[in-house]
């Protein structure tokens, strides 16, 4: 059974531009095939952390793999780019997250999907409303238009050259 992921990418340690392009060949191996991917995106960061400007961008995975192998390898890609968990909400070399996994919803201690924050946040939205603008949250019956419509996160997301 395929499944449609929406994972997002962000990062502002190191060279965040070169650092996804080696996640997409490790993402498509151990998770499934890239079918579609958003611009990339410079936004400030979210949060109460001072830091440097992200790059975010969503992409849509088909994958067969269940959500929990999904974020298992998710963690071992973060690794790869010598992710390290410090602070919460700290600077980091890559952040790969499940936003939506079809329209599965999950409760765990581990894992929670659709990921709790997308309707807080503009540089989640501003992506997903790009490449699925009609696409229904499973949980709010909103589309990623209608959240962004509605988000009250001011900080600023610009289309990255
Ligand atoms: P946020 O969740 O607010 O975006 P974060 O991405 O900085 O914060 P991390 O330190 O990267 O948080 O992740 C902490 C843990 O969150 C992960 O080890 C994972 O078990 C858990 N988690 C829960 N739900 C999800 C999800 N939908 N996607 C990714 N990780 C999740
Ligand atoms: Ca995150
Ligand atoms: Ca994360």
């Amino acid at each position: 059974m395929i499944n449609q992921l929406f994972l997002s990418l962000g990062g502002n340690l190191g060279n965040t531009r070169e650092i996804f392009e080696g996640a997409y060949p490790l993402i498509e191996k151990k998770i499934g095939k890239i079918s579609v991917y958003s611009s990339i995106y410079q936004t400030e960061a979210w949060g109460p952390i001072p830091q440097a400007d992200f790059l975010n961008q969503v992409i849509l995975v088909s994958t067969t793999l269940p959500p929990q192998a999904c974020l298992k390898e998710m963690l071992a890609i973060e690794k790869e780019f010598c992710r390290e968990r410090k602070e919460r909400w700290g600077p980091r070399t890559l952040d790969l997250d499940i936003l939506y996994y079809s329209d599965v919803t999950i409760a765990e201690e581990d894992l929670t999907v659709p990921h709790p924050r997308i309707a807080d946040r503009k540089f989640i939205l501003t992506p997903l409303a790009e490449i699925a603008p009609f696409y229904v949250d499973p949980t709010s019956g909103k589309s990623m238009v209608e959240l962004l419509d509605s988000c009250t996160d001011s900080s600023q997301v610009n289309r990255s050259v």
